[in-house]
């Protein structure tokens, strides 16, 4: 229900002026997303600086049967953040609550709230001399809420897990304003249901969290990060398993770049120049962490040396300087943005068994260009963790909304493929409101029906960011 004039002033009320947006100008950026594929309409944007008060906003919301949508840092890619047409919602944007409330150097954990940016808990984590291994190109503006909302995964999965492995405890406020405080420090707990998996990854849809304890880490004083040619997919996921038995698990990041995505960064990003002399259909990113720096480069060296015999890699450059390896960096993180300067672009965020990426990329690209001929695949990303953002560029000559228009056409060719080989049609990105209609496809009705019980269960009224998930 769209909350009254006199519900409005009891919200504002509980936030004051400063947490309290009801013009249309003030609230436009929080209706709208960077992808541009989602636009809402909001009765309110509500900021509440504690728990206290997200607590009391829940408890009208519930009463009164409005729309509550939580939002963090608006950087999600499936919609989750933006309310819906209706109006009706109002939008809880999480951004005051950024405090951190405590570091235990002898529990290796830091408690935040949720507005905390992910940069933010990093630097908070840096100058305790520790590492929080949660690490996104979207990291500057994404809050720590809106990560483990969605279960972020990024660059260093691989050796650290997804957002929910680098969680302890969490304070969340249910759908009626009841608080529960989970902010409990424990490696161990076995007292009942692990209530804080219900929430991490549950994307706004069960409970707001406000606050958490998180795992840190050894800061890793050694760093090898090498930029390698590899002739296929296949001979990439060989070259991992190579590198991470010489190197005794130390493997923190393993990225697939395709030769098409170094061509559209060399043609448009100034400073981009090619790492290797010779051309390759495939390069992989590789960086190893751990306390010497000796043994690391050993390492790197033995692991690519390795590949070269194997034929799995046919050159290498092991980063020799900080900038070297920034502008390795570079080429990973900018290339989901590049491919916005080669006109439309249809993304797909899947994944398959490790074993099988080669097939899979291999399958799904001949099904794409037999539906489009032309259509360039732009397949990067996680490849360490069977995660692949298979983006399609459009033909070169053809028409941007014209390609655009064959967005789910697209999507259901691909996601087709992946559900044959028993992959997950959105690996790290959420359902939001993008694959929403889609997950029944590649859920058993059983599954259905226990995430739906979950829903009516602690949401009996349906005013957690409805039009979500499920
Ligand atoms: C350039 C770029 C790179 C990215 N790279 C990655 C990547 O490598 N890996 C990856 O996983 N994602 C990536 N993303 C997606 C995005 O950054 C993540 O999903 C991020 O975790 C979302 O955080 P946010 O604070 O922006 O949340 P929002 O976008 O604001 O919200 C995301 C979802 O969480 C819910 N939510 C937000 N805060 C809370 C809260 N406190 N309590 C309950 N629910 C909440 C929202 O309702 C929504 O459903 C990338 C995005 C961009 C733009």
């Amino acid at each position: 229900m769209k909350p009254t004039s006199e519900i409005l002033a009891r919200l504002k009320a509980i936030t004051g002026e400063k947490g309290f947006i009801g013009d249309d100008l003030g609230m436009a950026p929080h209706l709208e997303e960077r992808r541009e594929l989602f636009h809402g309409r909001a009765a309110a944007v509500l900021k509440p600086a504690s728990t206290e008060e997200v607590s009391a906003i829940m408890r009208i919301a519930h009463e009164a049967g409005v729309p509550v949508v939580p939002q963090g840092g608006n950087t999600g890619l499936v919609g989750g953040q933006i309310p819906d047409q209706s109006g009706e919602a109002i939008i809880l944007s999480l951004s005051r609550m950024n405090r951190i409330r405590g570091i235990d150097s002898a529990n290796n954990t830091l408690t935040v709230e949720a507005g905390v940016t992910l940069a933010g808990v990093q630097a908070e984590a840096e100058m305790a001399g520790r590492l929080f291994p949660l690490s996104l190109a979207s990291e500057g503006s994404c809050q720590i809420g809106g990560n483990l909302a969605s279960n972020a995964g990024g660059t260093q999965v691989l050796r650290y897990g997804n957002a929910r492995d680098l969680v302890l405890g969490l304070e969340v406020v249910l759908a009626n304003g009841d608080v529960w405080n989970g902010l409990k420090g424990l490696r161990k707990d076995n007292t009942g249901y692990d209530l804080r998996h219900l929430f991490l990854g549950s994307e706004g849809t069960l409970g707001i969290i406000t606050a958490a304890v998180l795992k840190l880490f050894p800061r890793p004083e050694a760093v090898s990060t090498a930029f390698a040619a590899v002739p296929s997919v296949d001979a990439a996921v060989s070259l991992l398993r190579i590198a991470d038995s010489v190197s005794g698990g130390q493997v923190s990041t393993f990225e697939l770049v395709p030769r098409i995505g170094l061509d559209f960064l060399t043609t448009h990003l100034e400073g981009i120049t090619d790492p290797l002399a010779d051309r390759s259909p495939w390069y992989v990113l590789i960086e190893m962490t751990a306390g010497t720096r000796a043994h690391l480069d050993e390492a790197m060296e033995a692991s690519l040396k390795e590949g070269l015999e194997q034929g799995l890699v046919t050159d290498a450059a092991i980063a020799q300087s900080e900038a070297q390896r920034a502008g390795f960096w570079r080429l990973r993180e900018s290339l989901s943005d590049v491919q916005r300067f080669e006109g439309g672009s249809i993304k797909h965020d899947v994944s398959v068994p490790v074993s099988s990426m080669g097939a899979f990329i291999a399958r799904a690209e001949k099904a794409v260009d037999e539906r489009l001929p032309g259509v360039r695949v732009v397949a990067f990303g996680h490849i360490g963790d069977g995660n692949v953002h298979f983006n399609l560029s459009q033909p070169v000559a053809m028409e941007k909304q014209a390609f655009l228009g064959l967005w789910g056409e697209m999507n259901a060719i691909v996601h087709g493929i992946v559900r044959e080989m028993g992959g997950s049609i959105s690996a790290e990105h959420g359902v939001g409101q993008l694959k929403r209609d889609e997950i029944a496809a590649t859920k058993s009705p059983v599954e259905m029906e226990l995430m739906r019980s979950l829903k009516r269960a602690l949401d009996p009224k349906g005013i957690l960011n409805p039009g979500k998930v499920v």
